[in-house]
């Protein structure tokens, strides 16, 4: 077997091990605490299922265009202006088959063989992989709790060389939580837009943000970075509709075009019926996400105060997403039970094998010295589970 060196580039996935066995665990009946999941635990909104029944009934079963319907895209463009301040076209619009799909045809489309894409670190784990199968390389900054996990214009400047030509923003960002303020992004603007670096905005959690902040979009930020910046969104994360594949990315008009050449030979459409239910969504009352950004903020607090408690772990409370991320540096070298906590990976293993705990490890995100805590799950799991982290780290010896 001769697998394509493209493709043996690629890792697989460190969540997908843990994940896989926290499944087993619970197939076989036993209780586990399951703090892995990357998405919301509440079900589709009934009005969005009954736009999606309705499209069945009606016959809306065949191909759409290639970028999605012509509505649909008019509804996404009237979200962008109203939410973000954002006069994207239909023509300039691209509906995928979820967030990552954009991503991955906007990295495809923008990268050539040889290409740097910078990367702030904690990453989205698909990121890296992406630019790897593009031909490109990712250049990573580190950043870290100290800093909030937000890059410094100065950290962007050096990472810059001749063969950059992309770089990724998440903001709220999974894993960390972070969110980029006006101010903090304006330098960035200035840096993307004097190198003529393109930029892609990963905004998929721009609805789950705390305290009253607002998100803001780079691309608002002026007509030369508009031009540069591909802003991609979607429903899965605001609209509790992750398996439906829909999401969508605004640009300039030659790269959405690009990215719809490929998406045209690759999967064609977005499957026609989420792309109603998706219309649904965007066009329908807010109020489900605003219940469901409200019980997410609940959650937050809650499980901060239950990990304030555990000295040995410490955490940044996060600014928007449902993700804790926490720093366990403090554990390793230490063992539980005889065996020995060496990096994010192997605490992870002990604590679902020992505690019926799941999280994942850091390093799936670069950031070995923390684990991924979901709240996506009830106060009740958060309850049990960090009772059960606790009970874990007082026999770390
Ligand atoms: C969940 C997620 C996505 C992808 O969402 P889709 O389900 O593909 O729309 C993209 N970026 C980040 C950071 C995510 O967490």
């Amino acid at each position: 077997m001769s697998i394509a060196k493209r493709i043996s580039l690629i890792e697989t996935s460190l969540t997908l091990a843990i994940s896989a066995q926290a499944k087993a665990m619970k197939g076989q009946g036993i209780n586990v605490i399951d703090f892995g999941a990357g998405e919301p635990d509440f079900d589709t909104p009934a009005y969005i299922k009954e736009a999606a029944e309705k499209a069945i009934e009606e016959g809306f079963t065949k191909y759409t265009p290639v970028s999605g319907t012509r509505e649909l895209k008019e509804a996404i463009a009237e979200k962008f202006k109203n939410d973000n301040h954002l006069n994207y076209s239909p023509e300039e619009i691209l509906v995928s088959c979820g967030a990552k799909h954009s991503i991955y045809n906007a990295i495809v489309s923008l990268c050539d063989e040889g290409d740097e894409v910078i990367l702030p670190s904690p990453y989205w784990l698909s990121y890296p992989e992406m630019i790897k199968i593009a031909g490109a390389s990712p250049v990573i900054i580190e950043t870290d709790q100290e800093n909030g996990f937000k890059i410094t214009p100065e950290q962007l400047k050096r990472a810059i060389t001749p063969k950059t030509k992309l770089f990724i923003l998440n903001s709220p960002s999974n894993p960390t939580g972070a969110v980029y303020g006006k101010e903090e992004l304006l330098p960035i603007r200035e840096i993307l837009v004097k190198t003529g670096i393109y930029c892609i905005s990963d905004e998929i959690y721009e609805k789950i943000i705390y305290n009253g902040q607002k998100h803001t979009s780079l691309a608002s930020l002026g007509q030369e970075i508009n031009k540069l910046t591909i802003t991609v969104n979607g429903v899965s994360k605001s609209y509790a509709m992750t398996g439906w594949r829909i999401g969508y990315a605004g640009g300039a008009e030659e790269i959405i075009q690009a990215m719809d050449t490929l998406q045209s030979h690759s999967t064609s459409n977005p499957a026609s019926i989420s792309q109603k239910a998706a219309l649904a969504a965007l066009k329908g009352p807010q109020k489900e996400t605003e219940k469901m950004v409200a019980e997410f903020a609940r959650r937050r607090d809650f499980i901060m105060e239950k990990l304030d408690s555990i000295k040995q772990i410490s955490c940044l409370k996060p600014r928007g997403a449902f993700y804790l991320f926490a720093n366990i540096s403090k554990l390793k070298g230490k063992s539980f039970r005889g065996k020995i906590i060496t990096d994010s990976v192997s605490l992870a293993a002990i604590l679902l094998a020992e505690t019926r705990v799941a999280a994942v490890p850091g390093k799936a995100f670069g950031a070995d010295n923390y684990l991924r805590f979901s709240y996506a799950t009830s106060l009740d799991n958060i309850e049990e589970g960090l009772k059960r982290i606790k009970q874990f780290i007082e026999q770390i010896i």
